[in-house]
């Protein structure tokens, strides 16, 4: 998958706000799962194989996955990567938020279109705001019948005035969805409020996402600048570099290490030099690469600079820590945490 096709969303809600089932919906109503083989395998009401046993028990790993990749075909035939990145809403002391955003080029704000924006929503959306990733803002659960959509877009433009936004961010594109429903839309007029006739898929959701956020180390990209690359090309041609964000365990392989490959590529049985945040370097083998795919992890060759993987067999390995080239190991700088500050009384 070439760059340019790759899109690397953060997901950012209030608990309960709808993440979840816009996850859901994203992933199969994607070109994997088409609206029309759902229709098929459901005799014709799509909604039903949501409640299947297994789609529940992949439900249960999207929770618990954090991550997951759409392969998604958009209308025009070409074929994308859309991966989502669940972001921890609770205040943490760890920088955990920090780690998982700058894996994002962009992010979907996702609020409730009754209760607007809340402390989760504000909490995550001025980290996303540090570093740069600018919000396509989802109005959710449009379907209440308390819905108040324009106001709930004022409160939005309200809370990203207040965290000093930059002119284009305060300048959103709007997506109003009934996640619950599988239905998307860019105009109010059109999202089905009040009775009208609502359309009937994702549609917009997806173009909003291929459209406003940029691919990675897109020319220009705000993102792409801070690590250092002009376009996708000189990315790909750096030594190899990629921060550990998260780490699976697994019984029978151990430890995982999820990430970006921030530059160059990687291959699975190469050797690394994989770099702790003392600094200490300690050369060792990859046993195994996997790509997201779906609600699963897929064994892949290589993974390119800008996309997210799974590095099986490396071990030690810990959270910030990056995986270098053997020839040119070098480190890249700790993600920057923005400590709340404990008032003592
Ligand atoms: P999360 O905590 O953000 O992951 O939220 P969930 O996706 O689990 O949704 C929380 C609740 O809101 C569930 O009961 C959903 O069925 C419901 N919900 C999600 N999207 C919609 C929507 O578009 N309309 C309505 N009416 N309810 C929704």
């Amino acid at each position: 998958m070439a760059q340019n096709h790759l899109r690397n969303v953060a997901i950012i809600a209030h608990v309960d706000h709808g993440k979840t089932t816009l996850t859901d919906q994203l992933l199969y109503q994607s070109g994997m799962f088409r609206t029309e083989d759902l229709d098929k395998l459901a005799g014709g009401q799509h909604n039903l194989i949501m409640d299947t046993g297994d789609l529940e028990r992949e439900r249960g790993i999207t929770i618990t996955a954090k991550n997951c990749a759409v392969n998604y075909r958009h209308t025009d035939g070409a074929d994308y990567k859309i991966n989502l990145i669940d972001t921890p809403g609770h205040a943490d002391f760890g920088g955990e938020v920090e780690r998982v955003l700058n894996m994002a080029d962009g992010c979907l704000l996702v609020v409730d279109a009754f209760e607007g924006p809340m402390p989760q929503t504000r909490f995550v959306l001025q980290k996303a705001l540090a570093i740069g990733l600018k919000p396509v803002v989802v109005i959710n659960k449009i379907d209440k019948p308390n819905a108040r959509p324009e106001d709930v877009i004022n409160e939005v433009f309200d809370l990203l005035a207040e965290l000093d936004a930059p002119d284009d961010a305060l300048d959103f594109p709007i997506v109003y969805s009934s996640a619950k429903n599988g239905w998307a839309s860019d105009d109010l007029e059109k999202a089905g409020m009040n009775g009208a006739e609502h359309p009937d898929n994702m549609l917009a959701l997806y173009s909003a996402i291929l459209e406003h956020v940029p691919a990675p180390y897109a020319e220009g990209s705000s993102r792409g600048a801070a690590a250092g690359f002009a376009s996708g090309v000189e990315a790909l041609a750096a030594p190899l570099q990629m921060m550990v964000t998260t780490i699976q365990y697994s019984d029978y392989v151990g430890r995982i290490a999820v990430g970006r490959v921030t530059a160059g590529r990687i291959n699975a049985g190469q050797q690394v030099t994989v770099i702790n945040r003392a600094g200490e370097g300690k050369q060792q083998k990859i046993l195994k690469l996997n790509a997201f795919d779906g609600l699963k992890q897929k064994e892949v060759p290589q993974v390119i600079a800008g996309d997210i993987c799974a590095v099986v067999g490396l071990d030690p390995i810990d959270i910030g820590d990056t995986i270098a080239c053997p020839d040119r190991p070098e480190a890249l700088p700790a993600v920057e945490i923005d400590e709340p500050t404990l008032t003592m009384t």
